[in-house]
């Protein structure tokens, strides 16, 4: 299938090249060109996850490069369980944090990484990623070990919880972490100029795995068409979802999921202080603003990168507010909501995870019908600092980010300049 940029001045393109190139040539973001639609009664039931991800994911690949290699690249990047639990009353929780950094995006970093060495012929290749978080590890941790790669990694110091600096800072190897003097912006904007320059000798193909991706985005529409069908085939009902949204990255593929047919009933969008969706699905104008610090940090997001995406799918406001609802908690309702959670079910959730139950607790009290699941995107141990204090409990980490945080740190301080930043990565 053919993609094409959102600001349409760009000639379309083969889907691995969009996966390529990341950004289009005239800045903007690649869609496909169409939504395969696809009838849920005649959809073979797949045996798990990957085989589903496969056939799926086929349909976009259909006559692509990379097609052939992508039931091999669905079983490594898809190698964990995606629990979707009942919470009784229609209420349920996707838990997308069981993978090795436990958040969800390791979906899309694991399934660009197989991509990427499929795509690279032996060419060596650096990854630039600026996080604020989750993103960072989940991309540092798909190509760490990985022969002919590299990755830089931009966090701003003091920014980011303390396991997730320490996450971070671990890797070594492949992976060079930079912890940049400076706010999440510069970060970014390193990485962006970096982009935007010619590539320095002896870093080869240069490219970034931020969330304008389209290969962030296609992988992660397998999760939510899994856990649809099977509600739909236990019950003959849509599922719903509330999402705790930042970047707009993980909802976008929920959207396309309905769009191709999936029974996907209604996408409710959860963010933190920084309401700019919500304000825009209340009625205002889409209005970008400075982030704001929150207790969900990877949703710190003043201006989402996808909105672009959602507009090109639903250029009228009254169509694009028609398909989508959104709403806003402030740190007070995350506290309670995570309280809460672990007094009626016993079940500890992250901060961003609980902007969603949050949601969902509002719209049951004002009547809401409907199966929904809350959509969690990380482990909450992740966020312990922010957690235990309110359940008064301490939480396991899983194994694979206790063995993450075992590891000395390695990480490179470094100004919040290009020249800092290049000079660090052709010391390694
Ligand atoms: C990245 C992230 C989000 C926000 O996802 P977007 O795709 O940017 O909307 C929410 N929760 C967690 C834990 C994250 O890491």
């Amino acid at each position: 299938m053919r993609c094409l940029s959102t600001r349409g001045k760009s000639p379309p393109v083969a889907l691995s090249e969009a996966l390529r190139r990341g950004l289009a040539p005239d800045g903007g973001l690649y869609v496909p060109e169409r939504l395969p639609r696809l009838d849920p009664a005649a959809w073979p039931d797949h045996r798990d996850l990957p085989e589903l991800a496969a056939s799926l994911l086929g349909i976009f690949f259909a006559g692509d490069a990379l097609r052939p290699a992508l039931p091999r690249i669905c079983r490594t990047a898809f190698a964990f369980p995606v629990p979707l639990r009942s919470l009784g009353q229609g209420d349920h929780l996707l838990e997308l944090f069981h993978g090795p950094t436990a958040a969800f995006k390791d979906f899309a970093a694991r399934f660009l990484a197989e991509a990427w060495c499929e795509l690279a012929d032996g060419e060596p290749v650096t990854v630039l990623v600026a996080t604020s978080g989750d993103t960072g590890a989940a991309v540092a941790a798909a190509f760490h070990r990985r022969p002919g790669f590299r990755v830089a990694v931009l966090y701003p110091e003091g920014r980011i919880s303390p396991r997730q600096a320490a996450h971070l800072d671990g890797f070594g190897e492949n992976v060079c972490t930079l912890r940049v003097a400076g706010g999440f912006d510069d970060c970014q904007r390193l990485v962006k100029t970096l982009l935007a320059g010619a590539a320095p000798p002896g870093l080869g193909w240069l490219t970034s795995a931020n969330s304008i991706s389209l290969g962030r985005l296609l992988p992660q529409i397998v999760y939510y068409a899994q856990a649809a069908l099977a509600h739909w085939r236990a019950v003959r009902r849509p599922l719903s979802f509330v999402i705790p949204t930042g970047n707009l990255g993980n909802a976008l593929a929920c959207v396309m999921a309905r769009a191709m047919g999936l029974p996907v009933g209604e996408i409710v969008l959860a963010v933190n202080a920084n309401r700019v969706l919500a304000d825009f699905f209340a009625g205002s104008t889409y209005r970008p603003q400075p982030a704001r610090c929150t207790l969900a940090n990877a949703m710190d997001v003043g201006a989402p990168s996808n909105f672009e995406r959602l507009r090109h799918w639903f250029p009228e406001d009254r169509t694009l507010r028609a398909a989508l609802r959104a709403d806003w908690v402030s740190d007070a309702d995350v506290r309670e909501a995570i309280r809460a959670t672990w007094r009626r079910f016993g079940i500890a959730v992250c901060p961003h995870t609980a902007t969603a139950v949050a949601v969902l607790a509002r719209l049951r009290a004002r009547g809401e019908p409907g199966d929904f699941a809350v959509v969690a995107t990380a482990h909450p141990a992740k966020f312990a600092e922010i957690v235990e204090p309110l359940i008064g409990e301490s939480l396991p980490l899983p194994p694979a980010l206790a063995e993450a945080l075992a590891r000395p740190a390695r990480a490179i301080r470094v100004a919040a300049s290009e020249v800092a930043v290049l000079a660090a990565l052709s010391a390694q």
